[in-house]
């Protein structure tokens, strides 16, 4: 079977689906093709969906500004925007680093503010801010209105694997066991999910564990430790959701499950460092999601070398969710400039 779509998407995470709701809302004929369902597998199933504007590394922050569509003038960010709470965050950096730039709407802050804000303890080490305006995403309600947009405009396949893509000089075939469909640009969107699709050079798949501790009362928003190097993101009052540094892959976990307890402990030392006794948490499960990671921490967007009609959208370095837009948003500047 042959189906001609003008741009073809590999990938219904929050980047691949983002983006081909955008391009079939903007008119442009877009396929998706997926291979669970959008929003059901990679990073995407496991994030915290926390929209932060603090961005320690410039040039990740920088990309939330290249915005080519205004805020309010699609219904694609209508839809992200429906499904965000306010929440506000807090984040705590070391007392000698440098004050956040001054473009993010940051308020530094005294730990007894601090105290008041999370609703609990908090470390008397660090400098305290606050972002008012942070939110935390119900990521399932936002895949699902971002699904329903795009059938309404452009076409969705899920359950589909695609094994190959095949550069032509006029399209790129996009082959799945089964099927072929053909499209004048592809955007490689599939993660960590499908090493032979999205690897690019020198990055790879890093691992991201996080676990979910029950105790008798969270935080009230989220908190970003650049101290103690891990957040605390309540998901409930009384379920909070945390992380290590300690990241082995994927194989080495599963050769020695010892490695599972060591991140576990990890995980609660640090998670000490910010709000103290940690005992009274119990922990309810761990889990292990991965995301793609380019050797300068940097996203992969636009075309995979000059000319190519295999664009990327990946590399999104554990901080997707919040720069989904963003990313739709200049990916169809690009092919809007190259049709
Ligand atoms: C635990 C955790 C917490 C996070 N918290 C935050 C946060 O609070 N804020 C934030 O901004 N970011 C956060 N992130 C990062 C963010 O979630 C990811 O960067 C983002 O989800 C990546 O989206 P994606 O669409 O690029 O990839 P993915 O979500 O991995 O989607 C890729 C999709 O491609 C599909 N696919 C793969 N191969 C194929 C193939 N061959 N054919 C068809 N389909 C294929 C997969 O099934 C998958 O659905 C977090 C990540 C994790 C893991």
């Amino acid at each position: 079977m042959n189906s001609d779509f003008e741009v073809a998407v590999i990938g219904g995470g929050i980047i691949g689906l983002t983006i081909a709701a955008l391009l079939s809302e903007r008119g442009i004929e877009t396929l998706l093709v997926e291979r669970t369902r959008c929003g059901y597998a990679g990073a995407t199933a496991h994030t915290g969906g926390i929209c932060r504007a603090f961005e320690p590394n410039p040039a990740l922050a920088r990309l939330a500004e290249i915005v080519g569509l205004r805020p309010g003038e699609t219904d694609v960010e209508a839809i992200l925007r429906r499904h965000e709470t306010v929440t506000g965050a807090l984040y705590r950096l070391p007392t000698d680093s440098p004050p956040p730039n001054g473009k993010v709407p940051l308020r530094r802050i005294s730990t007894g503010e601090a105290r008041e804000l999370v609703g609990r303890p908090v470390a008397d080490n660090g400098a305290y801010y606050h972002e008012a305006s942070a939110a935390v995403s119900d990521v399932h309600s936002t895949m699902n209105g971002l699904r329903t947009a795009l059938r309404q405009h452009g076409c969705l396949i899920e359950r589909c694997d695609v094994q190959r893509l095949m550069e032509r000089n006029t399209h790129v075939e996009i082959h799945s066991l089964d099927t072929r469909y053909r499209a004048r640009h592809v955007i490689n969107a599939a993660g960590a999910g499908s090493p032979t699709l999205s690897l690019i050079d020198g990055s790879q798949v890093r691992t991201i564990p996080y676990f979910k501790f029950r105790g008798p009362s969270t935080p009230t928003l989220p908190c970003i430790d650049f101290v103690a190097g891990t957040y605390a993101l309540p998901l409930s009052d009384t379920l909070l959701q945390s992380t290590t540094a300690i990241r082995p892959s994927l194989e080495e976990i599963e050769g020695d499950r010892r490695h599972l307890r060591l991140m576990v402990e990890d995980c609660r030392q640090r998670l000490q460092g910010l709000l103290g006794d940690t005992e009274e948490y119990s922990l309810l499960s761990t889990d292990l999601a991965t995301d793609l990671y380019t050797p300068d921490g940097l996203p992969r967007l636009g075309p995979q070398y000059p000319g190519s009609r295999i664009w990327l959208a990946t590399g999104l370095n554990g901080v997707g969710y919040k720069y989904a837009y963003p990313i739709a948003s200049r990916l169809y500047e690009q092919i809007a400039r190259s049709r």
